[in-house]
């Protein structure tokens, strides 16, 4: 019985490792099952140029809809993929079905929108990524322009070495890195060039207080002003207010993204949302 269960190993566990490994198998044969029935879907959050008021682009969010579970944040899935190996799958099908809902909204008459897709420090890993985003832009009929890449700063600075030289091969295909969850992973300003970055994501946690903190406002105001002076866009996460939006504006920070414009939509809503924005 124990061997068929997982081989000599499995006599040792405790009852208490019994359920966690029983637990973490039940979730990553979930997760397979759910990439097989198609329970991924994709969310579209709108980021909005400061300056022409315009959608100048969205960020795909995977959303997982589980049977029983319902609705499962991705804060949690994606450890979970990370740890059982299937993150290589998921983001390959987030890439995908990004660049595709962007062709045809192309198809559709929507104009100029860039596509953010988020990616995690092991597709880092992963030796044919810059290949697998080439030939994902090649099938959508895009250009590496149309593309976003976004990678948090702790997952850049988990491995800066081999960060710099996955980014600088992104970089030399045209393609656009930004750095994500910006202000949260120590990272330097020599290693920003060093990445290539090209665009800074403001933390959330600093817009958040921006009205009542003034570390925060100060800490805001130094990355929008560092960010213009080394020649990077910047974009403000989690703007809720228009307070915050109004400091933003005044430090001139170049993008906002939040509830205060939109929560992330369906493909159909965000269509709807750019279309009536973009109406003389
Ligand atoms: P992120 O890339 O920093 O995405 C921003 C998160 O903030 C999203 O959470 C978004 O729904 C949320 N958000 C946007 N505006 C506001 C606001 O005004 N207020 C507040 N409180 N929150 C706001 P979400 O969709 O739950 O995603 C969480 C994280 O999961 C993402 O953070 C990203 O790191 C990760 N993630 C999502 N999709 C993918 C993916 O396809 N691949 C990878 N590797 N990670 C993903
Ligand atoms: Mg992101
Ligand atoms: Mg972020
Ligand atoms: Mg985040």
């Amino acid at each position: 019985q124990a061997k068929r269960n997982g081989g000599s190993a499995y006599r040792f566990f405790t009852p208490a490792m019994q359920s966690e490994a029983a637990r973490a198998l039940a979730m990553e044969n979930a997760l397979r099952r759910a990439l097989e029935r198609q329970q991924f879907t994709l969310a579209f959050q709108p980021m909005v140029d400061l300056r022409s008021g315009h959608v100048s682009g969205v960020e795909a969010l995977l959303r997982w809809r589980h049977p029983e579970l319902g609705n499962v944040s991705p804060a949690e899935f994606i450890p979970l993929a990370e740890a059982c190996g299937l993150i290589d799958t998921l983001g390959e099908w987030a890439l995908r079905n990004a660049a595709f809902q962007l062709k045809a909204w192309r198809d559709r008459g929507l104009p100029g929108l860039t596509m953010a897709v988020n990616l995690s420090a092991m597709q880092l890993q992963q030796t044919q990524l810059p290949a697998l985003i080439d030939d994902v832009l090649r099938e959508a009929g895009l250009v590496p322009s149309d593309l976003e890449l976004e990678l948090t700063e702790g997952a850049a600075m988990q491995d800066p070495q081999h960060a710099i030289a996955v980014l600088q091969a992104l970089h030399e295909r045209g393609l656009r890195v930004s750095i994500d969850d910006f202000g949260t992973g120590h990272s330097s300003l020599s290693y920003l060039k060093r990445f290539r970055a090209y665009k800074l994501k403001i933390d959330q946690s600093f817009v958040r207080d921006i009205s009542v903190d003034a570390d925060d406002r100060a800490i805001v105001a130094a990355i929008i002003h560092m960010a213009s002076s080394l020649g990077l866009q910047t974009i403000a996460e989690g703007v809720e207010t228009e307070a915050q939006l109004r400091f933003l504006r005044q430090q001139g920070c170049d993008e906002a993204q939040g509830y205060l414009f939109s929560r992330p939509l369906s493909a159909t809503q965000l269509e709807a949302f750019v279309r009536d924005l973009q109406q003389p």
